[in-house]
């Protein structure tokens, strides 16, 4: 091992794709798993996206693409910022990428310098902390608990801030646990940074759509620290468009050029192919979208009320995404047929093998007595993913 980098050893594997691939496996040698684990919408893309994607093709759309993405797909962006969310955008603002998370990675190193910090209210989605890592910036977490509905108060934040603070990074709706910060308590969030004009804010989005409550709240709806909030969405979950690789960000003009010149030296930009499916996508409106987040919506009800029958575990009810992420501690220390479950990944683990379902360990999201379930499987599967989850975790004691 010792050829590689020093950068790549330290960096820790993905959970999320470290437990799907292990769930793939076994489901190849014919053991019928239930995989949970991945946090992609098992629907199809929408007809009308997959028919542009095809005539681009017959087009010859086949040539690199400016770096930052097609002009008609980055206006058609900034057209949906203003038509959804009431944000002003000019194309140059926007920079196309390979999936949010390249989005998410560009914007950190093209802000973070090493030794700088980055406040990252926990739990949060698995590759924020390994981002940082590699662009050798330090994380601050702050913890939000299941009591707190998994969310951080203004007073947390402003504790959490030290003069070498750059960033501040979080996803709402949340991945892992399906928080929504709603306007107000935005607001109070925005009044800290407002005394600290030096901090950027990550904001992802991506999950702006799958939200049970209200109006999606974006923190760059603030004007007085629109200019510092990168925001960060995509198609893989709002169009289910995971395969595609496409998603974007939307910043000041100084770092979507510092993303492009970054872009530029390492993936030239995304496929051209799925920029113009990407395109007819925004054009074709939000209903496949709201089809799918009824149907979810109908999911998480019937997963919450089975998962609360379960002794032993504490589950919050998700306002969206679509995860759940549950409080497992009671079961550490257990054991079945000579295996005990010391951890959450442990108990992952139980469940793969003795349950056939794929989770992820909480500690992959920085909250280690809590694992993640993912549902974006239809109802009936769900069902029987609980039901079995219910009957392992019965036999620990
Ligand atoms: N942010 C969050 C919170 C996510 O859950 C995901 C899911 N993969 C991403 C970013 C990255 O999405 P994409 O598939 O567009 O890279
Ligand atoms: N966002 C999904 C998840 O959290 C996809 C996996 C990934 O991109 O790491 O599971």
């Amino acid at each position: 091992m010792t050829f590689l980098s020093n950068r790549i050893n330290n960096l820790s594997e993905s959970q999320t794709i470290k437990m799907a691939k292990m769930g793939r496996e076994l489901s190849a040698k014919g053991i019928d798993i239930i995989n949970l684990s991945f946090g992609e919408p098992d629907f199809f893309t929408p007809d009308v996206v997959k028919q542009a994607a095809k005539k681009a093709i017959d087009e010859n759309y086949s040539y690199y693409t400016p770096v930052s993405g097609y002009p008609d797909l980055r206006k058609a962006i900034a057209e949906k910022l203003k038509r959804e969310n009431d944000l002003d955008y000019s194309f140059e603002q926007i920079v196309v990428s390979t999936g949010a998370k390249q989005s998410l990675a560009n914007a950190v190193m093209c802000l973070v310098n090493p030794g700088e910090e980055v406040i990252v209210p926990t739990p949060y989605w698995v590759s924020y902390s390994e981002m940082i890592k590699l662009a050798e910036g330090e994380t601050v977490f702050i913890d939000a608990s299941v009591e707190n509905n998994f969310k951080i108060s203004a007073k947390q934040l402003e504790a959490a801030i030290t003069p070498k603070t750059k960033l501040f990074m979080f996803s709402s709706p949340c991945n892992p646990t399906g928080s929504v910060y709603s306007h107000e308590e935005l607001a109070n969030l925005v009044a800290v940074f407002e005394k600290h004009p030096n901090i950027y804010i990550i904001s992802d989005e991506i999950y702006e759509h799958i939200n049970f409550v209200n109006k999606h709240a974006s923190i760059a709806s603030f004007p007085s620290i629109k200019d510092r909030v990168i925001i960060i969405n995509g198609f893989s979950k709002s169009y289910a468009m995971t395969g595609w690789r496409i998603g974007y960000m939307a910043a000041n003009k100084e770092i979507a050029s510092a993303c492009d010149k970054l872009q530029g030296q390492i993936t030239s930009g995304t496929s051209s192919i799925a920029q113009m499916a990407a395109l007819k996508a925004y054009q074709s409106g939000l209903e496949t979208v709201l089809q799918m987040k009824e149907e979810f919506k109908k999911r998480r009800d019937t997963v919450y009320n089975l998962l609360k029958e379960i002794p032993n575990i504490k589950v919050n009810l998700p306002d969206g995404a679509f995860y759940f992420f549950p409080e497992v501690k009671n079961y550490f220390g257990k054991s079945y047929n000579n295996e005990t479950i010391h951890n959450a990944e442990d108990l992952c683990l139980y469940l793969l093998n003795n349950a056939h379902v794929s989770t992820v360990t909480g500690e992959a999201f920085g909250n280690p007595d809590c694992i993640r379930l993912s549902y974006a499987a239809s109802e009936k599967v769900l069902v029987e993913a609980v039901s079995r989850i219910k009957n392992a975790l019965e036999k620990l004691s």
